[in-house]
């Protein structure tokens, strides 16, 4: 059986969170916002909106799909690469309704996957291995199934410390070659 990966979408592959502040900059303009400032997961209290405006931006976030970036660089072949170890599935949190943007965006920018799960919470609750995810929400639950999560670094995870199930990584290229090495390891997987 070949390990099965859940990749996960705005924050790991897409930067979403970089569009979202693009857009609130434009349209509300105070206070300025920088990604790198959003050092919590529900930063949008402190701005005193509440959890639907934080969503209503999220919608054109991804309504607007051709202007949202890849976090990275040859993201397609980081993802081929990180395929090569196995099954990787899209696993996102992103509503429903969003879904033909977000096939249209892993189209455009040519990431290939196995299948694509939407509107995914928790995530713990599916059956995959290992998972890829920014959240620390999701990661501290995955853990607690004793499943490895590759926390991809943001700025609004870094408060969250590693474990045996909790492992950094600052790109998807790091991602591979520390599954790479856990699947060596670890022939349960
Ligand atoms: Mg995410």
């Amino acid at each position: 059986m070949p390990v099965k990966i859940a990749l996960d979408l705005d924050g790991v592959l897409s930067d979403s969170m970089g569009r979202w502040v693009e857009i609130w900059n434009t349209k509300y303009g105070y206070p300025i916002l920088s990604v790198e400032g959003l050092t919590e997961w529900d930063f949008w209290r402190k701005l005193g909106i509440t959890q639907d405006e934080f969503n209503r931006i999220f919608d054109e976030v991804w309504q607007e799909w051709p202007l949202l970036k890849p976090l990275e660089e040859n993201i397609d072949d980081s993802v081929s690469k990180i395929a090569s170890l196995g099954r990787v599935d899209i696993v996102s949190g992103r509503v429903l309704k969003h879904r033909q943007y977000v096939v249209s965006w892993l189209k455009l920018h040519e990431i290939r996957y196995g299948s694509l799960f939407l509107g995914i919470s928790p995530k713990s609750r599916l059956g995959h291995d290992v998972f890829i995810d920014d959240s620390p929400i999701e990661a501290l639950q995955i853990a607690r199934t004793r499943r490895i999560v590759l926390l991809r670094d943001q700025p609004w995870n870094r408060d969250l410390g590693e474990s045996p199930y909790i492992r950094r990584v600052r790109s998807l290229e790091e991602a591979f070659e520390k599954l790479r090495a856990i699947i060596l390891r670890d022939t349960s997987l």
